[in-house]
């Protein structure tokens, strides 16, 4: 991944097509066109994620669905790779000289309060999505943010606080809008191309085409219980090992998580936990608001928390929970499965998360969501069903400030995961995962017979692989068993 995002442009190697092939696109479609030496290059080809920008040989934002049609037939007819970007908060691979269809503009969002569902653009985040939904009473399955892109959030799966109750986010999608590789507008649900509808949902990530639109189911969710209990970094070993006894006795109206966080020091940070390391009991109770309070009444009574912030609020108002970054980050992210939490996995959790003492932090965050409820018992039939059977996810987060602060981080997670990996399910929820990480790992995603149909609506999707950057659907060896 380059740490080097702002560089001016002139001074790399960046592919730069000939200016009559881009007024060719730009006479085409009403949305814009950029080029590398064009003013608007760099604001749109860099996202959230300021470690995964690259250096496209072609930008272009659709106004519409008829753009992202020109785009894809503009980028065969110039044997151009395609990526894709909404918001840059899962970047794939490095698309330096692919054509990049940003979809940020293409941010419409419908509610149809009757049917409870929604119309959402590929370019729309959560937020929009939330805040029309919540007028109605009513919820997305949105994750930790509404920052995220719900489209890119949901091809991936996507596992946000009403998770365990009502499944992932590609579980309530009824149909999807889809640009093919051969530059074809087509119409995807379970009765048109099903095929492919089960494929996008878990497994479409950025390599099966660009979906333009999609519709959901929305839930009747409107005020929930949740919020955080923080407890001294020094009692996390304590609090994992409660709450591997906790999470799992509780309903499907509870989706959980740990979270072991190094605050940094900044002034946006709220000043009791500037600076300092906590380890917080994290979630969301979507069921009878006083039930939600007793649930949590029981770390109360146990150990008494340093700051406590569950209470009653407006589920739009969720982003208060996992308190993500709203500004782009350079951050690294990764993840690992578990159906348990041993003492030795809670030991190489908190000494990898906090620092030795005098000792700068390496990682901002470990988090353990705790998983099973509708989210395993969609999973037989859904296209990533290896990873969704899996009790605990954990996602890793690491700020990288500066290129030797890379190679620390770098080093810090690979070490964390292999001491780990005697622990692990080895399967892998790709939506924690980025670049490389998330192309290397594609395959722990899928069992083998996923992995394979996976590879076939590929095969006949895109059988030139112009959608290269995002998961990669190969069908895995022979012999490969299912477990
Ligand atoms: C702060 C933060 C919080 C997060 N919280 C959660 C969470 O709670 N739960 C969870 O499951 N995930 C979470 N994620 C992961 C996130 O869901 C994925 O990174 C997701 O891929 C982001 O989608 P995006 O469109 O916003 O990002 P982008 O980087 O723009 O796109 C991500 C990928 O999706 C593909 N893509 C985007 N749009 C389309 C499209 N229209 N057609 C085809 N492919 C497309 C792109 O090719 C790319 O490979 C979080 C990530 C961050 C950084």
């Amino acid at each position: 991944m380059s740490l080097d995002t702002t560089a001016p442009a002139h001074s790399d190697l960046t592919v730069r097509p000939r200016a009559s092939v881009l007024a060719t696109l730009r006479d085409t479609i009403a949305g814009e066109v950029f080029g590398p030496d064009d003013a608007g290059y760099d604001a749109a080809r860099i996202g959230f994620s300021l470690l995964g920008a690259s250096r496209p040989a072609v930008i272009t934002m659709p106004a519409n669905a008829f753009d992202v049609v020109e785009a894809v037939r503009f980028a065969i007819a110039e044997d151009l790779r395609v990526a894709i970007m909404a918001t840059g908060h899962g970047p794939g691979t490095n698309s330096d000289g692919a054509l990049l269809i940003n979809t940020s503009r293409l941010d419409g969002v419908a509610v149809n309060a009757q049917q409870r569902t929604a119309r959402i653009g590929a370019g729309t985040t959560w937020g929009p999505v939330l805040a029309a939904a919540a007028e109605h009473g009513l919820a997305p399955l949105l994750g930790s943010t509404t920052g995220v892109g719900a489209v890119g959030y949901t091809l991936g799966g996507g596992f946000g606080w009403l998770g365990r109750r009502f499944g992932l986010s590609a579980d309530a999608v009824r149909s999807f809008e889809l640009v093919t590789a051969a530059g074809d507008p087509i119409h995807v649900s379970a009765t048109s191309h099903p095929e492919i509808f089960w494929a996008l949902r878990g497994g479409g990530t950025g390599s099966l085409g660009v979906v333009t639109e999609m519709e959901i189911d929305l839930f009747e969710v409107s005020t929930v219980y949740a919020g955080n209990l923080f407890y001294p970094a020094e009692d996390a070993p304590e609090v994992l090992r409660k709450f591997r006894e906790w999470a799992p006795r509780q309903s499907d109206e509870l989706t959980s998580s740990i979270t072991l966080m190094n605050f940094p020091p900044f002034d946006e940070v709220p000043e009791p936990m500037r600076g300092r390391s906590f380890v917080l009991v994290r979630g969301c109770w979507c069921g009878d608001p006083a039930a939600g309070a007793a649930v949590i009444d029981e770390w109360r009574r146990w150990k008494q928390p340093a700051i406590d912030m569950w209470g009653e609020m407006p589920f739009a108002a969720v982003d208060a929970v996992s308190m993500d970054p709203t500004d782009p980050v350079p951050a690294m992210v990764t993840t690992e499965s578990f159906d348990d939490l041993p003492d030795e996995v809670v030991e190489i959790l908190t000494e990898s998360v906090y620092p030795a003492p005098g000792a700068p932090p390496l990682l901002m965050f470990g988090e353990i969501r705790h998983a099973g409820g509708a989210i395993a018992a969609a999973g037989a039939e859904a296209a990533n069903g290896r990873a969704r059977g899996d009790r605990f996810l954990l996602e890793f987060v690491a700020m990288v400030g500066d290129p030797h602060a890379g190679l620390a981080v770098e080093s810090a997670l690979q070490v964390a995961r292999a001491r780990l990996a005697p622990y692990t399910t080895g399967n892998t929820y790709l939506n924690f995962t980025e670049g490389d990480d998330r192309a290397g790992r594609s395959g722990q995603a899928f069992s083998p017979s996923a992995a394979r149909r996976l590879a076939a609506v590929k095969q006949n999707l895109d059988p030139d692989n112009r959608f290269r950057h995002g998961f990669e659907l190969r069908a895995p060896h022979q012999n490969q068993p299912e477990a």
